[in-house]
């Protein structure tokens, strides 16, 4: 048996057909740039997470750049984020210019600690960027406070969560502004780059608009100096028709989570992944932390199942950012020895959990380290 980490080609199934007709609608129209599909998407996205504006971008890395941009980051300025998260949440900050500022996350979550963001703020601090992680929102509630007495505005990275609320609020409307990408295998995910604003500010909406369109309202008008990223009107057909099954194929992937919780919690050496109380949580990812997590990922990978690690090193150890010197992260460093993300997604099987499950506890039961590092 094989078991993937995503399956994207029995997503495209389903909406095969509704692709077909149109992109046969985009070239027989010709509408490559800026089609009806933009614009019909973006309302639709917009509105089914209940956000007042969407603006459709190039792909989620521009979109955290030209968010925190429309906010007010400029360069020089400092920006708190999670150690813990794909690099471009830092690099989006790195080309304003604008320096990331980690801090570390907490044990039972790996989501970005709010009390470790109070004490990283300092006068030059231009916004807060939490990552909601592996699918579910950061501790919001807390994050508001923080920045509401230091009156800095939030972005949220919202990449790894389209869908997810927090006591009934979508991710993407809990922030002054919102980024989020549409790569492929994240739960919304295109046939290649793309990316969204989220704000339920217009005049957050409309900056990012001017920037994300060389810096101009009318053509050859340029008031600011902007950038190139605009959503691709081939993907917007297919982020339409797969937006549509997103509720259905994040109730699947919730369904899989209950199921490995109930696989997986007798194996002792097996942490399980934790949701806020609150939080719906919609899966992108289902990291486990395991002893001796190296030779465990070899011998899944041994066994047909494609697990792996997110992140495998924490932002201030990669090459990139060891210049800020920034650390020691006690919890991220210990989080990136052990984590393991199982394969999870909508179209996953009953029988592929099984044989997940068992062939983890069979590579748990035969490591030598087993216990040695918990
Ligand atoms: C995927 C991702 C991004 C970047 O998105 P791209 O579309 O690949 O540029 C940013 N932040 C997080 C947390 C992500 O998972």
């Amino acid at each position: 048996m094989r078991v993937p980490l995503v399956d994207l080609a029995a997503q495209h199934d389903e909406i095969a057909e509704e692709v077909d007709a149109g992109l046969r609608e985009v070239f027989r129209t010709t509408a490559f740039v800026g089609g009806p599909a933009v614009s019909q998407f973006e309302e639709e996205y917009a509105r089914q997470i209940g956000a007042r504006f969407c603006v459709g971008v190039a792909n989620g890395t521009d979109a955290l750049e030209l968010a925190l941009r429309a906010v007010g980051v400029t360069a020089g300025g400092e920006v708190v984020l999670p150690v813990n998260t794909f690099i471009a949440t830092a690099e989006a900050v790195s080309r304003i210019g604008a320096i990331p500022v980690l801090v570390d996350v907490d044990d039972e979550h790996l989501l970005i600690d709010p009390e470790q963001v109070e004490r990283a703020l300092t006068v030059r601090t231009q916004a807060i960027v939490p990552v909601h992680l592996f699918g579910q929102v950061a501790p919001m509630d807390q994050l508001a406070a923080v920045a509401a007495s230091a009156g800095i505005p939030i972005v949220e990275d919202a990449a790894q969560a389209q869908g997810a609320r927090q006591a009934g609020r979508s991710a993407g409307t809990l922030g002054r502004a919102a980024a989020t990408s549409f790569y492929p295998g994240k739960n919304l995910g295109a046939a290649g780059d793309a990316g969204a604003v989220t704000t339920s500010d217009p005049e957050v909406a409309d900056r990012v608009r001017v920037l994300a369109a060389h810096g101009s309202r009318t053509k050859y008008e340029h008031e600011v100096i902007g950038m190139n990223s605009r959503l691709d009107t081939v993907q917007a057909v297919v982020l339409r028709a797969k937006l549509k099954r997103l509720p259905e194929w994040n109730e699947r992937r919730r369904a899989a989570a209950d199921r490995y919780a109930e696989l997986l919690s007798p194996l002792p050496h097996v942490r399980l992944p934790k949701t806020v109380p609150g939080n719906e949580d919609v899966w992108h990812l289902y990291v486990v932390r395991v002893p001796d997590r190296d030779r465990v990922l070899a011998a899944l990978h041994a066994d047909g199942i494609v697990a792996g690690i997110h992140y495998p090193v924490p932002l201030h150890r990669t090459r990139a950012y060891a210049e800020l010197g920034a650390g020691p992260f006690p919890v991220a460093e210990r989080a990136a020895r052990g984590m393991l993300s199982l394969p999870l997604y909508p179209h996953l099987e009953e029988a592929q959990q099984e044989f997940v499950a068992a062939q983890l506890e069979a590579a748990l039961r035969t490591s030598p380290l087993v216990g040695a590092d918990r």
